[in-house]
């Protein structure tokens, strides 16, 4: 099956028919309090012509009936802990989040690209997203944590922590991590932490249409698993 992108048809109907909110929360231990959309910026198939290049921020609140309006072509969550009940403006705009002082910590993540990785396809296949998810499991069995979630990412996968003493891993601690693991092909900001959104498990990847899915067990991973309803 092709990793084509989803028309606003297509995310309408995943997002209105078949996007389970629940089921997606219920993947954090805490709830994420922001979320963020792109409408568009890889596809440019987008709702709104003026959210082109545009990362829109919201708070959790109703968070299904947006996705349904906005019909998003990639929904992410904030893994940034933050102190206060106002959106930080000063994180927002510096990216400066370890300066801030009202930042508390931040989830640590390992986003393996299948783009980083050499395969013998010319964009993307199942070869490399099996690689990725391959290297995803060895960082995870490598790691000194306990907490932690492998997640198909649509293009490769996502480690994810959850544990208290990763949250407040410094800016070198964080950069440490991301050389130990460079050659698993490893997005080094994503691991520095510079990068404060990480695509919600669930969640439609509208760049290649394929459901965002937590993996509990590399062997029972099937693409056929990872399917929205629309390509059925
Ligand atoms: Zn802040
Ligand atoms: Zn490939």
């Amino acid at each position: 099956m092709l990793f084509q992108a989803s028309s606003l048809k297509e995310r309408k109907e995943f997002y209105s028919k078949e996007f389970n909110l629940k089921k997606s929360l219920s993947f954090f231990e805490n709830k994420p309090k922001y979320f963020a959309v792109d409408f568009g910026t890889e596809t440019k198939i987008i709702k709104d012509k003026k959210m082109d290049n545009k990362l829109f921020y919201f708070g959790a609140k109703d968070l299904k009936k947006r996705l349904v309006n906005y019909l998003p072509e990639d929904v992410y969550y904030d893994r940034n802990i933050h102190k206060g009940k106002k959106f930080c403006m000063f994180c927002l705009k510096t990216k400066n989040y370890f300066k801030c002082k009202n930042f508390l910590g931040q989830e640590l993540v390992f986003d393996v690209d299948a783009d980083n990785i050499k395969c013998i396809c010319k964009r993307l296949c199942e070869r490399c997203i099996k690689k990725s998810i391959d290297n995803a499991f060895e960082i995870a069995g490598r790691l000194k944590f306990n907490k932690i979630k492998v997640v198909y990412s649509g293009k490769g996968s996502h480690v994810h922590v959850f544990d208290k003493k990763a949250y407040k891993l410094n800016v070198n601690e964080r950069k440490k991590l991301a050389k130990k693991f460079s050659r698993y092909g490893i997005d080094k900001w994503v691991t520095e932490g510079r990068i404060r959104l990480v695509r919600l498990p669930y969640s439609l990847n509208g760049v290649v249409s394929r459901i965002v899915t937590p993996i509990e067990k590399k062997e029972k991973f099937k693409f056929k698993n990872t399917l929205p309803k629309f390509l059925k």
